[in-house]
C-alpha cells in the first residue's frame, strides 16, 4: 500500500502541478502563471485558515508569497501541506488561472454536488489576449491626493485587467473593466496620497441553489469591506471541517457505486 503524497511539480516556465496522490487517486491543483492577474480572490476563498483578517495569522493554503510567507519568485504558491484540493480557488479565479484534475478529469466536487453554485461566464478578453471573468458585483472609489504624475501612473499600472487610468492628476475606474479584485487596495498600502475602498457586495450571476458552506465562502470574499447583511458566519475552521465533510461524502458515494 503506497502512503499519501504531496508534491509541487515544476512542469514549465509557468505552469506548476500541486499533487496529492493516495493509492491509485491523485488529485492535481494545476497553475498557470503566465495567466495570472494576482487579483486576490483564491487566497480570500481558500477555506483552510486560521483567521484570514487577523494580520499575524493571516495564512491559507493559497496566496502570494508574501501572504504565505513562503520564499519563492512566482505570484502565487500553494502550501502542499494545508491544501485539502477542495477547489474552491479553481471555482472562483477570475483568470483561469488554476484547474483541479481528479484522476485526470478537469472537475470540482463542490460545484458537482450542489454545495458551490456554477459562475455564469461573462468572459473580457485582455489586450495581451489572457481571459478574465467578473465574479463579484459592488463598487470601487479612489480617493488620489497624489501631485506627482509618475507616482500615479505607477500606480495605475497595478491593475492587471487595464481598468484604471490617469486623467491630470486623477485616477478614473472603468466600471466594465473592473473585478472588483484586492490587487489595487493591496497595492495602496504602499502609496500614501492614493486611498481605494472596494465593495464586494454579491457574487455575480451564479446558477443553483448554493449550500449553507456558501454563505461562510461568500463572507470570506466579501470580507469586512462587504455590505451583506444576515448571512450565517462561521469560523474558518468551521468552514474547512464543512468542505471536508462534503468532499468525503462525495468520495464515499462513489466508493459504494
Ligand atoms: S484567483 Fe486566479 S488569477 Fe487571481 S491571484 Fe489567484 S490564481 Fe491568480
Ligand atoms: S481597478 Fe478593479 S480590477 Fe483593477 S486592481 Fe482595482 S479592483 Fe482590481
Amino acid at each position: 500500500m503506497s502512503l499519501p503524497a504531496k508534491k509541487a511539480i515544476q512542469v514549465d516556465d509557468s505552469i506548476t502541478h500541486y499533487v496529492y496522490k493516495m493509492l491509485n487517486h491523485e488529485m492535481i491543483l494545476k497553475y498557470d502563471e503566465s495567466k495570472c492577474i494576482e487579483c486576490g480572490f483564491c487566497h480570500r476563498v481558500c477555506p483552510v485558515t486560521v483567521s484570514i483578517y487577523d494580520e499575524p495569522l493571516k495564512k491559507t493554503a493559497i496566496g502570494t508569497p508574501e501572504e504565505m510567507r513562503i520564499e519563492s519568485d512566482k505570484k502565487i504558491v500553494v502550501d502542499t501541506e494545508k491544501c485539502i484540493w477542495c477547489g474552491s480557488c479553481t471555482w472562483i479565479c477570475p483568470g483561469y488561472t488554476l484547474e483541479l484534475l481528479i484522476n485526470g478529469e478537469n472537475k470540482i466536487l463542490l460545484v458537482e454536488n450542489g454545495s458551490l453554485p456554477e459562475f455564469e461566464e461573462e468572459v473580457r478578453t485582455l489586450d495581451d489576449g489572457r481571459k478574465v471573468r467578473k465574479v463579484v458585483d459592488g463598487s470601487i472609489t479612489i480617493t488620489c491626493n497624489e501631485k506627482d504624475t509618475k507616482i500615479i501612473d505607477r500606480y495605475v499600472d497595478e491593475c492587471s485587467v487595464e481598468a484604471m487610468s490617469r486623467d491630470g492628476k486623477d485616477i478614473i475606474v472603468d466600471k466594465d473593466k473592473c473585478i472588483l479584485c484586492f490587487k489595487c487596495s493591496e497595492a495602496a498600502k504602499n502609496y500614501d496620497n492614493i486611498e481605494v475602498k472596494v465593495f464586494r457586495d454579491r457574487f455575480k450571476k451564479v446558477k443553483g441553489e448554493p449550500s449553507s458552506v456558501w454563505n461562510g465562502i461568500m463572507l470570506r470574499v466579501t470580507g469586512v469591506e462587504g455590505k451583506i447583511k444576515g448571512i450565517m458566519s462561521r469560523s474558518q475552521n468551521k468552514l474547512a471541517d464543512a468542505v471536508i465533510r462534503l468532499m468525503g461524502k462525495e468520495l464515499e458515494e462513489k466508493e459504494d457505486t
